[in-house]
């Protein structure tokens, strides 16, 4: 049987499964990993119907899309996080319609961010990414910019910094995958010595979750092993 023609049910029950098998394998309390399902491309059908079957947590990475699906989803209640670049003459809509934004990489849209959270919402919970594989991607903070970015953004009012996140070069070796997380862990662990009093490590994604998850993974943000392949982006 090919990955298309799986059910949603079944593809949410064998990422569940992973999950699980991954924090027994680790030493790792079951309920010590959240799953973050990452959505885009995916119409609001798919997305109601993975709220049936108990997912809450939604990732977008394109903000017009998102927006379209935070409306028409509005009656579930979702969370909502925001995993893409971003792009600083749209912080507004990210400040008043997301619940997590994962991928603030420089003070510049902190800064805008909290100035744009409106007053009667929780502060924005925010994640900072990393550059931890220090390639290709041009996004993420380096390590070197990490702590005082951390705590700049700590200050901020209408923020609250959670943690890290990081998107490292693809990797096929298990213990090559586990490098990148365990840089990024240790980012942590730092600023936590630091006082900064961080909770979230979001990192892994279909292929990659269990590295993650042995490296201290709190969220990983689940696309294609949920939701099947994507399609190409029209
Ligand atoms: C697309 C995406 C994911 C999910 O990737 P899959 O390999 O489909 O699980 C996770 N994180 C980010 C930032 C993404 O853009």
């Amino acid at each position: 049987m090919t990955d298309n023609l799986l059910t949603p049910g079944k593809r949410l029950q064998t990422v569940q499964q992973r999950i699980a098998d991954a924090c027994r394998r680790f030493g790792r309390e079951a309920d010590s990993v959240t799953l973050l399902a990452v959505s885009k491309t995916r119409g609001g059908d798919e997305l109601r119907a993975m709220a049936a079957d108990g997912v809450r947590r939604f990732g977008e990475n394109y903000l017009q899309e998102a927006l379209q699906k935070i409306e028409e989803l509005n009656d579930l209640n979702l969370e909502w996080h925001f995993i893409g670049p971003i792009q600083s003459n749209k912080s507004k809509p990210l400040a008043q319609h997301f619940d997590w934004v994962h991928s603030v990489d420089r003070l510049k849209i902190a800064r805008r961010l909290s100035e744009q959270r409106p007053e009667g919402l929780e502060p924005l919970n925010i994640c900072l990414q990393v550059n931890v594989s220090g390639e290709q991607s041009k996004s993420g903070a380096t390590l070197e910019e990490l702590p005082a970015l951390a705590r700049d953004v700590a200050a901020l009012p209408r923020l609250r910094l959670r943690g890290l996140m990081a998107i490292p070069a693809p990797a096929d070796d298990f213990e090559q995958q586990r490098q990148p997380f365990r840089l990024l862990h240790q980012a942590l662990e730092q600023l936590n010595r630091d006082g900064l009093g961080l909770d979230t490590l979001s990192m892994g994604m279909s292929g990659d979750l269990e590295a993650a998850i042995a490296e201290g993974a709190t969220m990983v943000r689940i696309g294609t092993a949920l939701f099947g392949p994507r399609p190409p982006k029209t």
